[in-house]
């Protein structure tokens, strides 16, 4: 989608700090970090949410997901721990509409989150 930020970033028209890219998936760290690794992965294809992908296109979720562990044992965060996280509308704060999975590490975290 043209006016998509991750789009933009996914075609190289914003620079991004990229830590994994493969051909359907990107991973990068956010501009805003929240933890001391906060990477985001996204499908390179433009979906709002995971509920609009629809079932013929469900190899992108599996391989957003086998991207997250590559993600989080290059980054040597899976004996301590990490969070993953995907907000979705407005209840949850999505800010920018194109799925991403907001990964967390290198802190311990609170739960329930706010
Ligand atoms: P959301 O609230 O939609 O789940 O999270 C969007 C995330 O994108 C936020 O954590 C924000 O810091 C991050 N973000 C927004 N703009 C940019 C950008 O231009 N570059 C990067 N790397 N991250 C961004
Ligand atoms: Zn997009």
């Amino acid at each position: 989608m043209d006016d998509c930020l991750f789009c933009k970033i996914v075609k190289g028209e914003i620079p991004t700090d990229r830590v994994y890219e493969d051909e359907t998936t990107l991973a990068f760290r956010d501009i805003n970090p929240q933890a001391p690794h906060h990477i985001l992965v996204i499908p390179k294809e433009h979906y709002q949410g995971i509920h609009d992908v629809p079932t013929e296109k469900a190899d992108i979720l599996g391989s957003l997901f086998v991207a997250v562990g590559k993600v989080v044992k290059e980054l040597a965060l899976t004996d301590d721990g990490y969070r993953l996280v995907v907000n979705s509308g407005k209840n949850a704060n999505q800010i920018v509409p194109h799925i991403h999975v907001h990964i967390f590490g290198g802190r311990s975290m609170t739960w329930p989150p706010g």
